[in-house]
C-alpha cells in the first residue's frame, strides 16, 4: 500500500493549500479529487467564485450570452490546467483520480486501491442544500453548476433561493434577455445580510424588471411537457403572492451543505454534527491526526475562509509534525461577505440589527453616505447605491461596514485592514485620500461617523 505523509481528499483552495505547501516543505503529499480532468481545484476555480464572475462580468457589460460562456469556459480551462500542472509537475504532490472513502482513520479507499498516511485533510467542500419542498425530487431541477454550463438560454428563469448565488445568478440571465423570477422564503433578500441593504437592493432589481417574491416559502413545483420541452410550475399557496408561476428553467439556489456523504466517516472515528465536520481550534477533527478545513466545517463558506483555514493548518504542521505550544489556534479575523449583483454589495461585521440586540439601541449610531454625492461616482456614470457605517457612541470602533456600489467589493479591503489592525473610523479619517476616487466615500463615511460617535 502506498503511505504518504498527508493525503489530502479534494483538491479546492483549501485541500490544495496543505498538500502543496507541505509537498514544497519537503513531506511526501497526495491530493485526492473525485474528477481531476473537470474538477482540479475545486468549487471555486471550476463551478463557483470563478466562473460566476465571468459571467456576471459580461452580462454587465457586452450582454451577449455567447461571450459571457465563452469567456467564463477560456478562463475556467486556464485556471484549472495552470492549478492542476503546478501542483502536479511544477511541485511533485501526487495526485489521484477518484472519490475517496476512509477505510480506517490511517487508510483511504480510492477506486478499490488503498492509500495510507500519517495526516489526512478532509477537504471535500459542500454541495447544494435542496430543500423539501414538495414534488422538487420529482422535477428535473437545476443547480449553480448545472447553470454554468447552458447551451441556449430559456425564456423564464425561475429561481429558488434569493442569496448571493440566486441573486447573481437572476441579474446575470436578466442582463442576457432572460425574465427572471426569484422566490425567497424569508422576509428579506440575502439573508444575513443587512436588512435595509438587502431591501435596497430588492428595489433595485426590481426596478431592472426582476421579479422578486419575499416572505414566502416555495409550497410546490411541478413539472409537465410541452412538444417535448419540460415547464416549471412554482406554487405558493398564500400570502399576497399567492399564485403559480411558470417557467421553462428551474433553478435551485438555497444555500450549501458541506459534502460528507460517502466518506465513511464512521470507519475513520471521525464526528460530524449536522454534516458539517467538528474540529477543534486547530482544525483537528475527533482524531487530532485527521484535520477538516473549508466548506466541509460548516458556514461560512467562502473560499478565502477556507484558504485562510488552510494557512492555520500548514503553519503549525510546519512549524511541528506535532502538536506544541508554537501551534497557532484559528483566529476568527474579519471576514468580507460579497455579493457580486451589479453594483456589488461589501460587507463585514454586524448587521445595524445585529448590533442593536448585541449593544442596545440606544448605542448604536448608524451613518450613511450615498454614492450621488461622489464626484467619482458621476464620472463613471454609477451612482447606484449606498455605505453604512455601524458605529458605538462614544468608541472608535468599527461594528459593521455595508457598501453597495460599484467596485466596493475592493474598498472594504481597506476596511477589513484597519478593523484586523486594531484602527477604527479615526484612522479611516485621518489620511490624506487621492481625489476623485471611489474610496473617498469611505473618508465621508468616516468622518461623518466620528462626528456623530464622539458628539455627546
Ligand atoms: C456558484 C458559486 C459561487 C461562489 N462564489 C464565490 C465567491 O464569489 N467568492 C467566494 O469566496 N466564494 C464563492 N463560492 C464559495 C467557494 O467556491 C467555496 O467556499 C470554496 O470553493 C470552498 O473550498 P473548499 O476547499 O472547502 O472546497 P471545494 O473547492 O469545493 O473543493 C472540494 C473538492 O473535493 C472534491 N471531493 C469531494 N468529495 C470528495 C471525495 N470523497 N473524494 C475525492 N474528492 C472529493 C470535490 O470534487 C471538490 O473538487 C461560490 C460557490 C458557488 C457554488
Amino acid at each position: 500500500m502506498e503511505h504518504f505523509d498527508l493525503i489530502s481528499i479534494g483538491s479546492g483552495s483549501s485541500g490544495r493549500k496543505i498538500a502543496v505547501g507541505l509537498k514544497r516543505a519537503g513531506w511526501n503529499t497526495a491530493i485526492v479529487e473525485a474528477d481531476v480532468d473537470h474538477h482540479f481545484g475545486g468549487t471555486c476555480i471550476n463551478t463557483g467564485c470563478i466562473p460566476t464572475k465571468a459571467i456576471v462580468e459580461v452580462s454587465n457589460t457586452v450582454r451577449d450570452f455567447k461571450t459571457a460562456m465563452e469567456l467564463k469556459q477560456k478562463i475556467v480551462d486556464r485556471i484549472h490546467s495552470g492549478t492542476l500542472r503546478n501542483a502536479r509537475e511544477k511541485v511533485g504532490t501526487t495526485v489521484i483520480n477518484g472519490f475517496a472513502k476512509f477505510v480506517d482513520s490511517h487508510t483511504i479507499e480510492v477506486d478499490g486501491k488503498q492509500y495510507s498516511a500519517d495526516y489526512i485533510v478532509i477537504a471535500t467542500g459542500s454541495e447544494p442544500a435542496i430543500p423539501p419542498i414538495k414534488g422538487l425530487t420529482d422535477v428535473s431541477y437545476k443547480t449553480s453548476k448545472d447553470t454554468l454550463d447552458l447551451n441556449n438560454l430559456p425564456e423564464h428563469m425561475l429561481i429558488i433561493g434569493g442569496g448571493r448565488i440566486g441573486l447573481e445568478f437572476g441579474q446575470a440571465f436578466h442582463n442576457l434577455g432572460v425574465k427572471v423570477s426569484v422566490f425567497e422564503g424569508l422576509p428579506h433578500l440575502l439573508p444575513g445580510e443587512d436588512e435595509e441593504m438587502a431591501d435596497a437592493i430588492k428595489n433595485h432589481l426590481t426596478e431592472q424588471g426582476i421579479a422578486i417574491y419575499t416572505g414566502k416559502f416555495v409550497d410546490e413545483v411541478k413539472e409537465t411537457k410541452e412538444n417535448g420541452k419540460s415547464k416549471y410550475t412554482v406554487v405558493l399557496n398564500d400570502g399576497p403572492n399567492a399564485g403559480e408561476y411558470k417557467g421553462d428553467y428551474l433553478l435551485v439556489a438555497t444555500g450549501r451543505v458541506p459534502r460528507t456523504s460517502g466518506l465513511n466517516l464512521e470507519a475513520a472515528g471521525v464526528e460530524t454534527n449536522r454534516r458539517a465536520v467538528v474540529v477543534n481550534e486547530y482544525l483537528q477533527t475527533s482524531q487530532p491526526h485527521i484535520f477538516a478545513v473549508g466548506d466541509v466545517i460548516g458556514n461560512p463558506m467562502f473560499t478565502n475562509w477556507a484558504a485562510w483555514q488552510a494557512g492555520v493548518v500548514l503553519n503549525n504542521l510546519k512549524k511541528s509534525k506535532k502538536m506544541t505550544e508554537d501551534w497557532e489556534p484559528l483566529k476568527t479575523p474579519n471576514i468580507p461577505r460579497l455579493t457580486f449583483t451589479h453594483p456589488e454589495l461589501a460587507s463585514t461585521g454586524l448587521t445595524e440589527k445585529q448590533a442593536k440586540e448585541k449593544y442596545g439601541e440606544k448605542n448604536v449610531v448608524v451613518v450613511k453616505f450615498y454614492n450621488k454625492w461622489l464626484g467619482k461616482s458621476m464620472i463613471v456614470g454609477d451612482w447606484t447605491g449606498f455605505l453604512k457605517g455601524i458605529g458605538l457612541k462614544g468608541s472608535n470602533d468599527i461594528l459593521g461596514v455595508h457598501l453597495w456600489g460599484i467596485r466596493t467589493a475592493s474598498l472594504l479591503q481597506m476596511i477589513i485592514l484597519a478593523m484586523d489592525n486594531g484602527m477604527g473610523w479615526k484612522e479611516l479619517a485621518n489620511m490624506v485620500y487621492g481625489h476623485p476616487i471611489l474610496a473617498e466615500g469611505i473618508e465621508s463615511l468616516s468622518k461623518m461617523m466620528v462626528g456623530k460617535v464622539f458628539s455627546q
